[in-house]
């Protein structure tokens, strides 16, 4: 074993430690009742989130143009781009349908006695507003509707002002501009070569930071998944709510555990239960910091140094698929929104289903790699679907109804977000066939 993968497995038994003794003390905790102190979430937020969350944009821009520079053939890059675009698609698309598919096979939303869905429901709406940011976002998605959607995307594709979008965290932008100043340094040729190599020596420095920065992760992780626990009550969940929890989890494992790893055989990406079983420790960080964009630096770090992937790929494949790839995300869209039009009683059609199922997708791709994004984008589902069944003329579903599942979102967050980092890895797996490292 050479000394740097001796260290990714050091790193990998710090963090499963980590993660055991912070459920063990989380759920102590809430056993006691009353209160719990911010103090867990606030060292937690200084010590895991905060640290990785400021090499993101950094990251995300010098890998991407770096990537895309070093690629330089036209070609090659075409079949790089083009084909992560389709895999990532096309794997959100299948998530997203067997989410559709099992929540209808089994409808845990289907036949609750009136009482039960009337509690939930005023439950729903007190849960709803009980963060008023959060709600207010709500809102706002549902007034611009599928369109806004779309039109959200695009103006992060095609930015006012970049380095302003940067400075405010927006991964897309940083993709974006990287990918067009790669280009344009690829096709400088040597006149591009020196803003290159400073560019490569940067990202040669962030990535050592990032690797300090590991070290330290295990401690900021016990702190923040204890304050996570703690404050999670499981005790108390209706029937329905738990059938819904385990179809939504149940679908994420099979996501995981057969599918993507059959996607990335088929695609010629190799054994993908070994390359699943390689990148534990970036599942651990996804699971623990319920962050695409937190876990970015460990998901680079990891593809290049246990999963042999090419830098080539990573650079491109790994910061895209955080902002827009994410499968896990898109199951749990359909999987929530069947679910609740299951619960109010409303049957809908093949045709309808397969709305939500896009809609899915494009609410997964527009969700930020953030804690609760794909909660707040799954708006634009419901609203496509109220949309269509108004024509039958059938009631819409209110957004509040989103409230039923809002007390368990973090344990499903938690997982989508590892099932949306795992669907980067494979893309960026298969890839590599088609962007290998110079030897
Ligand atoms: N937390 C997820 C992520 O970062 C996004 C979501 O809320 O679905 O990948």
């Amino acid at each position: 074993m050479s000394t740097s993968s001796k260290g990714a497995a050091r790193q990998t038994a710090f963090l499963l430690v980590a993660l055991i003794a912070a459920i063990a003390t989380g759920q102590w905790l809430h056993s006691q009742g009353g209160e719990i102190s911010g103090f867990w979430k606030i060292a937690g937020d200084y010590l895991l989130v905060r640290p990785l969350q400021m090499l993101v944009i950094p990251v995300v821009f010098l890998s991407v143009c770096c990537g895309i520079a070093s690629v330089g053939k036209p070609a090659t890059l075409g079949r790089l781009g083009l084909g992560t675009v389709v895999l990532y698609v096309l794997s959100m698309l299948i998530a997203a349908s067997l989410g559709a598919a099992l929540i209808e096979w089994f409808s845990p939303g289907v036949g609750v006695s009136p009482e039960t869905r009337d509690a939930l429901l005023q439950q729903a709406s007190r849960d709803f507003t009980s963060d008023a940011t959060r709600a207010q976002r709500m809102q706002e998605a549902q007034s611009t509707g599928v369109g806004g959607a779309w039109l959200n995307i695009l103006s992060q594709i095609v930015p006012r002002n970049p380095i302003k979008d940067m400075v405010e965290g927006s991964t897309m932008a940083a993709i974006f501009s990287a990918i067009m100043l790669g280009l344009g340094l690829a096709a400088s040729g040597d006149r591009g070569r020196p803003a290159l190599e400073l560019f490569q020596s940067l990202l040669e420095g962030v990535m050592k930071v990032i690797g300090w920065i590991l070290w330290i992760m295990p401690i900021g992780l016990f702190f923040f998944v204890t304050g996570v626990i703690a404050g999670i009550g499981l005790e108390n969940i209706a029937k329905p709510v738990l059938g819904y929890m385990a179809v939504a989890l149940g679908g994420l494992a099979l996501h995981a555990f057969i599918i993507l790893p059959i996607y990335c055989q088929v695609f010629g990406g190799g054994n993908g239960w070994k390359l699943l079983w390689n990148l534990r420790r970036v599942f651990l960080t996804a699971f623990s910091t319920s962050s695409s964009n937190a876990t970015l630096p460990v998901t680079i770090d990891a593809c290049i140094r246990e999963g042999g992937c090419s830098r080539r790929a990573t650079n491109f494949c790994v910061p895209l698929g955080a902002t827009m790839n994410m499968d896990g995300t898109a199951l749990y869209e359909a999987v929530v929104v069947l679910f609740l039009f299951q619960l109010v009683g409303v049957d809908l059609t093949f045709a309808e289903i397969s709305i939500v199922v896009l809609t899915s997708v494009l609410a997964a791709i527009g969700a930020a790699g953030i804690p609760s994004a794909g909660l707040v984008t799954m708006v634009i589902v419901i609203s496509a679907v109220n949309a269509t069944i108004a024509g039958r003329g059938i009631e819409p579903l209110p957004i509040a109804a989103i409230g039923v599942i809002i007390g368990v979102d973090r344990i499903v967050d938690m997982s989508r977000t590892v099932v949306n980092v795992w669907g980067d890895c494979v893309v960026a797996k298969i890839m590599t066939r088609v962007a290998p490292d110079p030897s």
